[in-house]
């Protein structure tokens, strides 16, 4: 049987709709337009890219969105101090701080900086707590994406062994953290899941990811997981996404593994899509527990 291709741009699509109109419910009932601020140290292109099209997705929603940029030789004090201003500013109800920022920027402690309230990327020290503890206030981006493809595909997690390859504070962690809880937010069919994590000092890499019935790959290596490392039948998430000449392709040889697998997502139109549609959810959340309304 041919794999089941999860797209992520239709998905991420639907999940847009959602939050449109959530958008226009929440406006209608506090007069409140949910704001996010994005804020761009230097002139990285792959930087600005993303960060326009944060702003566009906003748009798209009918949120606002507030791009302060800063020059390349901001200091971290300047940054706190721009910080500051955001965190007290009632116009605004989203934070995000534009990664990589310049070296000479203390990046942990800018991060630390932003309102856990306003933190929608989920980084903030309370926020990762509050996950670990299974009570997420915000669920991390990129990860969210992930749940959100399963949960849409209906593929249960609840039980199941998943493999995740990468234990990144932005991805891999989180995205372990999720599953192994009880219920995070999307139902218990799709938490509850026996979770290993691997890195690069894991032996045996193959073995373990072979023992998987959900493969979920955040390496930033292209095309690193072959057919060798993936069992028939195994659903397969990609979360890479790398320049391989002309071509952008994930962590994953998609040409050698998606006959084998039962799911797959593609690179591009993968995780990608999804990532931006939940800084959308979490935007809004943010809007509506600073409003006082459901999250
Ligand atoms: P990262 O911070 O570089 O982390 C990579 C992880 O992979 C690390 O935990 C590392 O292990 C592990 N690793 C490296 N080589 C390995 C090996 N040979 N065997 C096993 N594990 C190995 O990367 P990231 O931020 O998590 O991103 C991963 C990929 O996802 C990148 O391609 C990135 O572009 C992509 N990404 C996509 C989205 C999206 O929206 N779709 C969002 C974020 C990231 P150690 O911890 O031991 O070093």
């Amino acid at each position: 049987m041919p794999p089941i291709l999860l797209d992520g741009k239709s998905t991420a699509e639907a999940i847009r709709h959602e939050i449109q109109l959530e958008v226009t419910e929440f406006q209608q009932q506090t007069g409140v337009v949910p704001t996010l601020a994005a804020v761009l140290v230097g002139e990285d292109p792959a930087s600005q890219v993303y960060v326009r099209n944060k702003e566009r997705a906003c748009a798209a929603v009918g949120m606002r969105s507030r791009l302060i940029r800063l020059g390349k030789d901001t200091s971290t004090a300047q940054l706190l101090d721009l910080l500051s201003q955001l965190n007290q500013d009632q116009q605004i109800h989203g934070i995000l701080v534009q990664l990589p920022v310049p070296a000479q920027i203390d990046a942990q402690r800018v991060l630390d900086a932003v309102d856990p309230a306003k933190d929608v990327d989920a980084f903030a020290p309370q926020n990762v707590g509050l996950l670990a503890q299974g009570r997420p206030r915000f669920l991390p981006c990129t990860p969210h994406g992930v749940a959100q493809i399963l949960a849409r595909y209906d593929l249960e997690t609840c039980g199941k062994h998943v493999v995740v390859v990468g234990r990144s504070d932005i991805v891999g962690k989180p995205m372990a953290l999720m599953l192994m809880q009880r219920d995070y937010g999307l139902g218990t069919r799709f938490a509850n899941a026996s979770v290993t994590v691997c890195h690069s000092q894991s032996r045996n890499l193959a073995e373990l990811t072979r023992q998987a019935d959900i493969l979920i790959v955040a390496v930033g290596k292209p095309q690193f997981v072959g057919l060798d490392m993936v069992r028939p039948g195994t659903v397969v998430i990609d979360v890479g996404i790398n320049r391989l000449g002309d071509r952008i392709v994930g962590d994953v040889d998609f040409a050698a593994v998606s006959p084998i697998a039962a799911a797959i997502t593609p690179v591009p139109g993968g995780i990608g899509p999804l990532t931006i549609a939940m800084l959308l959810r979490n935007t809004l959340s943010a809007a509506k527990l600073q409003q006082g309304t459901t999250s």
